[in-house]
C-alpha cells in the first residue's frame, strides 16, 4: 500500500493506492497557490491526515507528484503555477511528517501521470510515449524504449514550455509563446473573454460554451488545441513516439479541444514516422495524479533507486 500525494496548480489530492493502481481511500481540496508556503503545507498535512483517518489501512511507502520544475531527486519544488512554493523542501517535509523510515519518491506530476497511464491506462503495451497534462499548467512525462526519461536534472518532459507561437505572450516561466501560456485553462478563459465570452470565467464553463457552439468559446479552445497539436508534432519528430496520452481538466473537454489539436498535428507533422503517432485522451480520470504518485514509487523500486 502506497500513500500517494498529488500537488497540482488547481487541486491537492491524496490517497492510499494498492500496487495494482486501485485506490482505497482518497481526498481532494483546492490548491491555495498564492498564499504562504506554510499555509499550503498545512493544507497538505490536513488532507493526508483526513485520508488516514478514513481508513484502517497502513502504508509502506510514500509517493509524490508535484508540478515542476524541481530539484530532483531531493524534491525541492518550485512549481511554475504555485508561487507559494519556491525551492520548497516538499520531499523532506513529507519524509519527516509521513514517511519516517518508509521509502519515499517524488517526481513531476506529469511524469507521474505518464507512468500511471503507461502501467494501468491508455499507454499499456507501448514503449515510446508522452503523457501530457493540459490543466492549470501544461506538463509532460516521457517513456522511451520502455523507460522513464529523467534528463540531466530530472526535469525532462517539460513540454508545456515548447514554443508554439514564436512572437507569443510572455509565459510564467520567463519564456515567451510557450504552449502552456496559450493552452493552460486560465489562458483559454482570458482569451475567450477577450473574444466576447460573457459566461462564467472557468475552463469548465468555457468548455460547455464551446460544446454548445458559442463562437468566442470555440475560438478560444481552437487556439489552445492548435498550440498543443503544433507542439506534439515537434515532440514526435524529435522522439519518434508511438503514442501521446493527454489528461487534465482541459483535455477532458472533448472534441472542442481534440479536433483543432488533431487538425494542427495533421498540418505540422510531415514525415511518416511522425504522422503515425497516435494522440488519445488519458483513461485514468481525475484521480490519476494519486495513482501516478504511487506509480513513481513502483518505478523507482523496480530501478532499485529506493
Ligand atoms: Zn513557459
Amino acid at each position: 500500500m502506497i500513500l500517494g500525494l498529488d500537488v497540482g496548480g488547481t487541486k491537492l489530492a491524496a490517497g492510499l493506492v494498492r500496487a495494482d493502481g486501485s485506490l482505497i481511500a482518497h481526498e481532494m481540496r483546492p490548491t491555495i497557490a498564492n498564499g504562504t508556503a506554510e499555509a499550503l503545507w498545512e493544507d497538505v498535512e490536513d488532507l493526508i491526515d483526513t485520508v488516514l483517518r478514513s481508513t484502517d489501512h497502513d502504508y509502506d511507502a510514500v509517493g509524490i507528484g508535484c508540478g515542476g520544475p524541481m530539484v530532483w531527486p531531493n524534491g525541492r519544488v518550485s512549481p511554475v503555477n504555485i508561487p507559494a512554493w519556491r525551492d520548497y523542501p516538499l520531499k523532506e517535509q513529507m519524509r519527516q511528517r509521513f514517511a519516517g523510515d518508509r521509502p519515499i519518491a517524488i517526481h513531476n506530476d506529469a511524469v507521474a501521470l505518464a507512468l500511471a497511464e503507461h502501467r494501468w491506462g491508455a499507454g499499456r503495451g507501448t514503449e515510446n510515449m508522452l503523457g501530457m497534462v493540459v490543466s492549470t499548467g501544461v506538463g509532460g512525462g516521457l517513456i522511451l524504449n520502455g523507460r522513464r526519461i529523467d534528463g540531466h536534472s530530472g526535469n525532462a518532459g517539460h513540454v508545456g514550455h515548447i514554443v508554439a507561437e514564436h512572437d507569443g505572450p510572455v509565459c510564467n516561466c520567463g519564456g515567451r509563446g510557450c504552449v502552456e501560456r496559450i493552452a493552460r485553462g486560465p489562458s483559454i478563459v482570458a482569451h475567450a473573454v477577450e473574444l466576447g465570452w460573457s459566461g462564467e470565467q472557468t475552463g469548465r464553463a468555457v468548455a460547455e460554451g464551446a460544446r454548445a457552439g458559442d463562437d468566442a468559446a470555440v475560438r478560444a479552445f481552437a487556439r489552445a488545441g492548435r498550440a498543443v497539436g503544433i507542439a506534439i508534432a515537434s515532440i514526435a519528430a524529435a522522439l519518434d513516439l508511438e503514442l501521446v496520452v493527454i489528461g487534465g481538466g482541459i483535455a477532458q473537454s472533448g472534441e472542442v479541444f481534440f479536433a483543432p489539436l488533431l487538425e494542427a498535428f495533421d498540418e505540422y507533422a510531415g514525415m511518416a514516422f511522425v504522422r503515425q503517432c497516435q494522440i488519445i485522451p488519458a483513461q485514468l480520470g481525475y484521480l490519476a495524479g494519486i495513482s501516478g504518485a504511487a506509480a513513481v514509487v513502483l518505478d523507482e523500486r523496480e530501478r532499485g533507486a529506493i
